[in-house]
């Protein structure tokens, strides 16, 4: 790979904030350009975001100290050993996977099979998708506490080609009929950051009810259901308690024992950071009571980092990671994160962030590391799409 020209620039995310995108041209006349996402419910120990804090430009969120680090000191030397204590993840991830594409351009081949070489995974594989539909928490204004209503639908076709075109089928049918309720019975169909709808409920338990309704007037396809409770933003760490809509001061036994009640009524198959990152004797209690039946996904506790991915094998908290490249900030990173999963056997979901881009990288990270779930929020909305439709496009490939 012959790189003649690394150079980056502002562009905006999904919510109209500034992020980097960095582009590389090839000897070859190739060119390919990545883009990094940015969180709103960030875990404590995620790689910093470089912003500029500059309040008389662009609210503080600029990334031109970013943009400049690239193009002054990575870019003439393209060498690739920034300190990402002070650079930002931010910088160093839309440089990372600029360069995985560009090695890709290179050798013309698609990204998933560079990823998938790299990663040392045998077979690529399509992840089933879990879609976001309903937000709350930090993702939306209304008044939900817990941020994430995911549907998962179910793959059943013995032709493994045709399980993922079903799955979106799902997701898009579910995805329509909810909006349709909620239309025809007076509710808002205004939607959260990651597309999915955001009305007021009477408690965290009434969207899971309204989503089970929902998927027995679609008979002809089967789902079941995720959460991200996203507990940190939930804790308080002076009373060790947490706070649903209704329910207050919960201990983690007592937030334990209502997951415990949702899971036996509804079909729930995976919870993500049911408890804070700061409470590691409720991530045990939790593990220890549901960990045998229901997939426990750490996002803020275990930000993508393959020591505490590591120490949450030991301590028996959790038993899958959330994987988000920005959280560690290099591709080579988020499969050392990646490889630490699948030598425990934990469950790997690969994620965007709230704030997107149209970048569709992660989709190939799915496919090429074999991961058994992505979530790129809603079936709607363009950031969000478009990871799904890369699939789709990886799915012909695969399949040919
Ligand atoms: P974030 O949310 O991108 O705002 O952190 C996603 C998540 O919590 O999984
Ligand atoms: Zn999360």
């Amino acid at each position: 790979m012959q790189i003649t020209n690394i150079y980056a620039y502002e562009i905006f995310d999904s919510r109209g904030l500034p992020t980097i995108e960095c582009s590389i041209h090839l000897a070859n006349g190739k060119k390919v350009s990545a883009s990094t996402p940015s969180g709103a419910s960030v875990g404590s120990a995620e790689a910093l975001e470089l912003r500029d804090g500059d309040t008389t430009r662009l609210c503080g969120k600029g990334v031109l100290q970013a943009i400049d680090y690239i193009n002054q000191i990575i870019a003439p030397k393209l060498v690739f050993h920034p300190q990402k204590t002070t650079v930002g993840a931010n910088t160093t991830l839309a440089v990372s996977m600029a360069l995985f594409k560009a090695q890709a351009a290179a050798e013309n081949l698609e990204l998933y099979q560079v990823l998938q070489r790299v990663s040392g995974t045998a077979q690529a594989k399509m992840p089933t998708p879990m879609f976001n539909v309903i937000n709350g928490g930090m993702h939306a204004n209304n008044n939900l506490h817990v941020q994430e209503y995911m549907i998962v639908p179910q793959a059943h076709d013995l032709d493994a080609s045709k399980n993922y075109v079903q799955q979106l089928h799902a997701g898009v049918m579910f995805y329509q009929a909810l909006k349709k309720h909620l239309h025809d019975s007076g509710q808002s169909t205004n939607i959260g950051d990651e597309g999915g709808f955001a009305p007021n409920f009477d408690n965290d338990m009434q969207p899971l009810e309204l989503l089970t309704d929902i998927a027995k007037n679609l008979p002809e396809f089967s789902y079941k259901f995720a959460l991200d409770v996203a507990a940190s933003e939930l804790y308080n760490p002076t009373t060790q308690t947490y706070d649903l809509l209704v329910e207050k001061n919960l201990t983690a036994e007592q937030l334990t024992a209502i997951y415990d009640t949702w899971c036996d009524t509804f079909a729930i198959i995976s919870i993500e950071d049911g408890m804070s990152e700061h409470d590691l004797a409720g991530w045990k209690l939790l593990t220890e009571q549901l960990g045998n039946a229901v997939q426990l996904v750490g996002d803020d506790l275990f930000v993508t980092n393959p020591m505490k991915i590591r120490k949450g094998v030991m301590q028996k908290t959790a038993n899958a990671v959330l994987i988000k490249p920005n959280q560690i900030g290099t591709v080579s990173q988020t499969i050392a994160a990646i490889d630490a999963c699948k030598n425990y056997g934990l469950n790997i979901v690969i994620s965007h962030r709230s704030g997107e881009t149209n970048d569709t990288f992660i989709a190939d990270l799915a496919v090429g590391t074999a991961a058994q779930f992505i979530k790129a929020g809603a079936p709607a909305r363009g950031e969000r799409i478009a990871k799904y439709n890369r699939l789709l496009a990886i799915n012909h490939m695969l399949y040919a």
